[in-house]
């Protein structure tokens, strides 16, 4: 008698950090559709644990950042995270808890990978654009950069306070070859956002760029000074296509470019290293709107949906597409708006739409 051999099924352990704020609904939302999602996913099972992380996590214990939530991080498959952070809860020296980049760095997850796509016309304020229209990512490098200075010691009485932006050559080149890799698979151009006009620092960065750039002969490579950038991204966004860029600068654009597709709840990102990998949206823990169950998930929701593709399984790839699929198909209607939006969905009702959509 032969034995048919059962089909091997591969379960991802996924390390849930909802953190503050609207961090914790817009997570729930995106574990429910992951949940809907799962059956689709052939040949992989998902398993989902919670770790509290974030201000609330330090008013409660001491450590935003507690030991087992991290080692759970390097453990499992992939984080799914919401957002950290209160503006009322700092640190004795004034800063605020950033556990997000605590993770990033220590993690060393470089590439911080922050697609921008308009998926309806009326949730753009530039009003020549249609859905589609607008479709770039930024790659911002995670790792260093301004943010390297964030743990620095400072001494205000000596009356001046020096935050130094660090460029290293191996952190420069991975970043960008990440980034050409994205042009690879896009419409093969990728421009680097710098200020090599004054800082030297970003002369360097340059220089790694362009090295890098000869690797991929295929792509087209320019460079845009970030102030410029600014400038081009909201007169003709449609011209980038990769965006690659220091930390603070990516940190900044990114928010810019949320605005062109409807708000930072539209704006998805992942945290990627080698062997790690943190999905999250690219927005905060909205203070101004948190326990009022209107934020909107959409970002979380398809921060989900890049962790599937970063699990690279033809099952996972499939769900990830439903995912996409299900949001463009829930926000081809402008009446699916949660008020961030100009609609009136709570947070639980976008997330419902999306699941009856998938
Ligand atoms: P924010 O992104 O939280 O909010 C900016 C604006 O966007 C607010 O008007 C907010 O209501 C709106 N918004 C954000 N997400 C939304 C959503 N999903 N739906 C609808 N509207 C949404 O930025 P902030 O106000 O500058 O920061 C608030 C807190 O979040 C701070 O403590 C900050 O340090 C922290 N923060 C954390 C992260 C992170 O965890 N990755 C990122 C940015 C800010």
């Amino acid at each position: 008698m032969i034995s048919e051999a059962k089909p091997t099924v591969r379960t991802f352990d996924i390390a849930v950090l909802p953190g503050d704020g609207i961090g914790v609904d817009v997570t729930r939302e995106a574990v429910r559709v992951l949940k809907a999602v799962a059956p689709a996913l052939d040949g992989i099972n998902l398993s989902f644990h919670a770790y509290n992380v974030g201000a609330a996590e330090y008013l409660r214990s001491g450590n935003p950042l507690p030991a087992d939530a991290l080692e759970a991080c390097g453990k499992a498959d992939a984080v799914l995270l919401g957002a950290m952070g209160l503006p009322s809860v700092r640190w004795p020296d004034g800063k605020e808890m950033t556990p997000q980049l605590d993770l990033r760095e220590k993690f060393q997850l470089y590439c911080g990978l922050r697609p921008i796509r308009l998926y309806h016309e009326q949730d753009t304020p530039l009003k020549r654009y249609k859905a589609g229209e607008i479709d770039f990512v930024i790659v911002r490098e995670s790792t260093e950069g301004l943010f390297s200075a964030r743990l620095s010691q400072t001494d205000a009485a000596k009356g001046e306070v020096c935050d130094i932006m660090r460029i290293t050559r191996a952190g420069s080149e991975r970043v960008c070859r990440a980034a050409f890799e994205q042009a690879m698979q896009r419409r093969k151009h990728c421009t680097l956002v710098d200020k090599a006009n004054v800082l030297p620092s970003m002369v360097y960065f340059r220089s790694v760029f362009d090295d890098v750039a000869k690797e991929f002969p295929a792509v087209k490579a320019d460079h845009c000074y970030v102030d410029a950038a600014a400038l081009y991204l909201v007169q003709r966004p449609h011209t980038f296509d990769v965006i690659v860029t220091e930390n603070m600068f990516g940190d900044i654009l990114s928010d810019l470019a949320a605005g062109l597709i409807g708000g930072m709840g539209m704006a998805p990102s992942a945290d990627i290293g080698e062997t790690c990998a943190v999905f999250q949206p690219s927005h905060g823990s909205a203070p101004d709107i948190a326990g009022k169950g209107i934020a909107n998930p959409i970002a979380t929701i398809l921060s989900a949906a890049l962790m599937l593709e970063w699990f690279e399984l033809p099952g996972a790839l499939n769900g990830a597409q439903r995912i996409r699929h299900a949001v463009e198909t829930v926000l081809a209607d402008p009446a699916n708006r949660t008020p961030d939006g100009g609609g009136n969905l709570t947070t639980t009702q976008m997330a419902d739409k999306v699941i009856m959509s998938l």
